[in-house]
């Protein structure tokens, strides 16, 4: 009797483990905006935008280019790639310029929004009206990156879009 019994045990525990395997390999990766590769590209895309910024700054006194031509001023500092994220199909960019930003890139307050993902386009200027919060999903149903003059990107829930530092002076 006992060792039918742990068989049966054996069994039922091999049943949940090959389950389990099936359900990381097969399921987890299609679930829309559960793909930590595509996150981390989205990110590591966003961080080039802000290396390019930077570089385009240092070529130019230290004066970011005028934001109604931001794309169009970094493409030789990156790769168009970067400039999309992975789940955007429609492209060519992905992201916009926080219309608040001032004239050089030292007078940026470093926890200000300088990049967020918006609706596709290119040269987009403007706030909170062009911000995509679906496009990713993590523990929120709504959450997107945004890019702080510090160079970190964040993941922020989509509640919270309002709070974050959008102008230089704080109300
Ligand atoms: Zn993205």
């Amino acid at each position: 009797m006992k060792p039918q019994r742990s068989y049966c045990m054996w069994v039922f525990v091999l049943a949940i483990v090959i389950c389990a395997i099936v359900f990381f390999t097969s399921v987890l990766p299609t679930l829309p905006g559960h793909d930590p590769h595509t996150e981390a590209y989205c990110s590591s895309g966003m961080r080039s935008l802000w290396i390019a910024i930077d570089l385009y700054a240092d070529s130019n006194a230290g004066n970011l280019p005028a934001l109604s031509q931001w794309c169009t001023s970094i493409t030789n500092y990156i790769i168009m790639e970067d400039l999309r994220c992975p789940l955007d199909k429609v492209g060519p960019c992905s992201y916009a310029i926080n219309k608040n930003l001032p004239g050089t890139i030292d007078e940026i307050p470093e926890d200000m929004v300088v990049f967020f993902e918006s609706t596709p386009g290119w040269n987009q200027v403007g706030g909170l009206e062009l911000a995509v919060t679906d496009r990713h999903k993590g523990l929120h149903e709504k959450t997107f990156h945004v890019l702080f003059a510090d160079g970190t990107v964040r993941w922020i829930p989509a509640e919270e879009i309002s709070l974050l530092r959008w102008k230089i002076n704080k109300e």
